[in-house]
């Protein structure tokens, strides 16, 4: 074993070499191979081991006489270049990190390199000049007269790690900030060591223990892996994103979402969908291949993938696209089954088009409800910015109104065809924002329902129909009741039935003067909970309707089986071009219904023409544009009042 030779202690470099070689193949089992910073991160461990393997033989063989003098400058010069290619590799590996790299064009790239050149050229000319370092008589390493440049040139990569760790390692989350922050102290302590004590050769265990911090708090696959496909996941993609917006750096992306992912999911399986999901992926991969680009793919979840590129030219990114959407066309054979992916891409550049990373990735969501056409789409004609800053901001804004009591309640009125007056009006919310005018209910009630809000809005509707039916004015209109919606998101509390008796005790309304909606989808998603609260209201003499009937779910057992009052029919059902086979649906619909003892609402009638077709068809009442929009209350009650009188 070869310990200390002319005082040099070895120690060090074999720790670093054990070290270093552990990391290389950890980091490759544990699949961080993808990607420029996982290949940067590999070249940076592959030229570690290099340079210490030079230094170890460099010692070893200064120990033997008999070894050629050619032999030792090889392998003196192979150590002090690998050693010193390790710092400007290692900015680059933080430029990667912040996502600063585009900077690296042209000037800034021959700037970047001069100094590491100066050294390579120095280096081999040292065979002949003997400026870096010779062998004396007694075949001794000696260091010459130039040696210091190696240290300038160290200098000047340290002073950009520096630089970049300072302006940029904010951005990258305090794990990253520790790794790369703790590097300087550590390298700069090895360097000064070995300077003054050059028989204490430190350095590359320092490197390898910088190494090893690197990949134990930044390259956690944990954080940006997908487990399941093994790409950059939606962690990643966010990260990533923020910081190249934050950092100024300008990006052209390739937006793909599966839009049919959860009905093919439903086909397939979880895992079934797993093994499509990295056939998906490696086409797109391909394709990036054939074409021989070089970008990111991350796989954000729910069939969403993004695809970075690692240029600017919009020509070049729109025709990768539609290389892209054209090799997602043809159907995936699986298990006997051609699947078709209805995947749709979309260009987006980066700020032009999308200036945050929130709003991309709720864009990118988005799509996957757009209507398929196997075209590629361009977010700078479909994005709207506006659309994104309300979904950033509409927790805020209903927050906001709910404090402020912004919201308002209108009315539409409702006819009764048999009495031939308004019987009762359903009670709508409205938002009116400032900044994005008026919000519609079918934008925010959603909102509202994943925030929680929607419990307070209810009883904010409830509340104010509740005091208009005690008022006077409410008394001389000779409506019966007025329908209020409840969201399924409120019928899963529990405890809904105490709130609105509560409320409606606390302003002595009468049980029958409020009837409540449900649409199907609560009918179907909160069984338990909504049976047990209708039950309980009920039997005191709330009466419900079902709302939206025709839009989907509609299962007729589990209608006829629910105490429901009142059937609304949804004025998708009612606004369609007739045909004979739909005439056959509806007018059997309508008289099943009947049959069953429930009333029929039909939503949507704007024109006398349809109000006839359903008074022929014997429905009950008749809600929609054609006798009036939801009005403030204020114009309800005039037009009520005018109306009912009138008739
Ligand atoms: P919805 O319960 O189906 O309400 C009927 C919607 O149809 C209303 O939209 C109404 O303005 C609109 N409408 C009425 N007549 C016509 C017509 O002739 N033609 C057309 N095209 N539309 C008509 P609005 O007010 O925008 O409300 C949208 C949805 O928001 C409502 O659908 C309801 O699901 C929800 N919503 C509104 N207010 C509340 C509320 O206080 N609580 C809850 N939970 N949801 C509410
Ligand atoms: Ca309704
Ligand atoms: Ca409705």
């Amino acid at each position: 074993m070869i310990e200390s030779i002319g005082m040099k202690l070895l120690y060090f470099d074999y720790c670093a070499l054990v070290i270093l070689i552990a990391l290389l193949f950890t980091t490759i089992l544990r699949g961080l191979t993808k990607g420029r910073l996982n290949s940067c991160f590999i070249n940076l461990i592959a030229l570690s081991i290099v340079s210490t393997f030079a230094d170890i033989a460099s010692v070893a063989l200064d120990g033997i006489p008999t070894v050629p003098l050619a032999l030792r400058y090889c392998a003196n010069t192979l150590y002090l270049v690998s050693h010193n290619m390790a710092t400007p590799l290692y900015v680059i590996y933080l430029m990667i990190l912040t996502d600063t790299d585009y900077r690296l064009k042209k000037l800034n790239y021959v700037l970047f390199v001069t100094p590491f050149l100066v050294i390579g050229t120095v280096a081999v000319i040292n065979f002949f000049t003997g400026w870096l370092f010779y062998f004396d008589e007694n075949f001794s390493y000696t260091r010459g007269p130039i040696f210091p440049i190696l240290y300038a040139s160290a200098f000047i990569y340290v002073i950009a790690i520096l630089y970049l760790t300072f302006r940029y390692g904010m951005s990258l989350g305090w794990r990253t900030l520790i790794a790369i922050s703790s590097l300087i102290p550590f390298m700069l302590s090895a360097v000064l060591l070995q300077f003054f004590n050059q028989s204490l050769l430190v350095e590359m265990f320092a490197n390898a223990m910088s190494l090893f911090l690197c990949a134990a708090l930044i390259n956690r696959p944990e954080d940006i892996l997908d487990t399941e496909t093994g790409l950059s996941n939606k962690r990643a993609c966010t990260q990533g994103l923020t910081r190249c917006m934050k950092n100024g750096k300008p990006l052209e992306l390739i937006l793909i979402n599966i839009t049919n992912y959860s009905f093919i999911e439903s086909i397939v399986g979880y895992k079934g969908m797993v093994r499509i999901l990295h056939r998906i992926s490696s086409r797109i991969t391909n394709a990036n291949r054939a074409n021989k680009y070089f970008s990111e793919l991350y796989y954000v979840g729910n069939g969403q993938f993004c695809l970075e590129m690692d240029f600017r030219k919009f020509d070049k990114t729109t025709y990768i696209a539609h290389f892209i959407n054209d090799i997602l066309i043809p159907p995936i054979d699986y298990n006997n089954m051609e699947l078709n992916l209805n995947a749709v891409t979309c260009v987006a550049r980066c700020p032009e088009d999308i200036d945050d990373a929130e709003s991309l990735l709720a864009f990118l969501n988005d799509l996957g409800r757009t209507f398929y056409t196997g075209q590629v789409l361009f977010a700078s004609e479909i994005y709207s910015g506006n659309h994104y800053n309300l979904v950033r901001q509409i927790d805020a804004i209903i927050e906001n109104a709910l404090n402020n009591k912004a919201f308002e309640v209108y009315y539409q009125p409702i006819y009764s065809i048999r009495e031939d007056r308004f019987n009762s009006a359903e009670a709508l919310i409205r938002l009116h924002d400032e900044t994005f005018g008026n919000i519609s209910p079918e934008f925010f009630i959603p909102a509202a329902e994943k925030s929680g809000a929607i419990h307070r809005i209810g009883s904010y509707v409830l509340e104010e129909v509740c005091s208009f039916i005690k008022s006077p004015e409410f008394e001389a209109l000779n409506v019966d009741y007025i329908e209020v919606n409840i969201s399924a998101a409120q019928c899963m509390r529990h405890d809904l039935y105490k709130e609105i008796l509560g409320i409606m005790r606390k302003h002595g309304v009468d049980h029958h003067r409020i009837n409540l909606e449900i649409t199907e989808t609560a009918t179907v998603f909160s069984q338990e909970s909504l049976t047990d609260n209708m039950r309980k209201l009920e039997s005191r003499g709330i009466g419900f309707s079902l709302d939206d009937f025709g839009t989907g779910y509609s299962n007729m057992d589990r209608v006829a089986n629910m105490n429901f009052d009142i059937i609304k029919l949804d004025k998708s059902f009612v606004n369609v071009q007739r045909n004979i086979r739909r005439d056959i649906v509806l007018d059997n619909t309508v008289n099943m219904i009947k049959s069953l003892g429930m009333k029929i609402v039909v939503e949507g009638v704007e024109t006398a023409e349809i109000l006839q077709r359903f008074a022929d068809l014997k429905c009950d009442y008749i809600q929609g544009f054609f006798f009036s929009q939801p009005l403030p209350k204020e114009e309800f009650i005039t037009y009520i009042f005018a109306h009912n009188k009138a008739r």
